[in-house]
């Protein structure tokens, strides 16, 4: 096996994982969390636990309320270092040994989620598209990477022409989550595959899920075009914003 250093801490390592075992058990784990949107609250987790609820399953108030139009979220990470690091390093430094291990992460906990849940896998794999002028700029689209990853494995195809992404849109920082999802909503629309979505269970692949504007804003297309159920996939999830 050709010698490998541990994207951490510069270790060599011995493995086809290029992380040293002590860097992979501190990674940021995302604990258990809602299942509609994927965040984790220390407040919803204490008042579960003072009920003696320990479910696994669970869907926070802000979903009992108002649901989104995705129907289940997971995470692999909470977007903590040393994962948002090695996001960074992928996406802006076209970071390809990071690609690879959050690819595997994802796979890994894609496929047992599965398993767990006793549901079928989703029969297309979506990842967010970007649009044609940022994709020109960076040369690659992280979520199609980490998509492929996932397909390569699984043998779900990856359909990349549901939905497009319409303009490049303003800079959601700075903006609360109303006002992300205002100025997310028109920017994806219906691309020449649409119909291949209609009736079928499909999953949203992106690598950080931060308010949910995103996501969102795609699965409103999908489900006005018959999405049966929609799952996101994410590598991390930002659980404060
Ligand atoms: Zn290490
Ligand atoms: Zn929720």
């Amino acid at each position: 096996m050709p010698a490998q250093h541990c994207l951490c801490c510069r270790t060599p390592v011995n493995r086809s994982l290029a992380l040293c075992e002590a860097c992979e058990a501190d990674l940021p784990w995302q604990p258990p969390s809602c299942s509609q949107c994927g965040l984790w609250r220390a407040e919803v987790v204490s008042q579960r636990r003072l009920n003696n609820d320990y479910n696994p399953q669970f869907t926070c108030m802000n979903c009992q309320h108002l649901p989104p139009s995705f129907d289940y979220c997971s995470s692999v990470f909470a977007y903590e270092s040393p994962i948002s690091t090695m996001i960074k390093r992928f996406k802006e430094h076209a970071g390809f040994h990071e690609a690879r291990c959050l690819g595997d992460f994802l796979h890994a906990s894609f496929r047992q989620s599965y398993v767990e849940q006793e549901s079928a896998a989703p029969d297309f794999l979506l990842p967010v598209p970007l649009h044609s002028a940022r994709l020109r700029k960076r040369g690659f689209n992280q979520s199609a990477m980490l998509a492929n990853s996932i397909s390569k494995r699984s043998a779900i195809p990856v359909l990349w022409h549901a939905c497009n992404r319409r303009a490049s849109t303003h800079t959601q920082r700075g903006l609360n989550a109303a006002e992300r999802r205002e100025n997310m909503r028109s920017v994806f629309v219906a691309g020449s595959q649409i119909t291949q979505i209609s009736r079928r269970h499909v999953a949203i692949i992106d690598d950080v899920v931060t308010t949910t504007a995103t996501v969102s804003a795609m699965a409103d297309i999908l489900k006005s075009h018959g999405a049966a159920r929609i799952d996101v996939w994410c590598v991390a999830r930002a659980n404060s914003f």
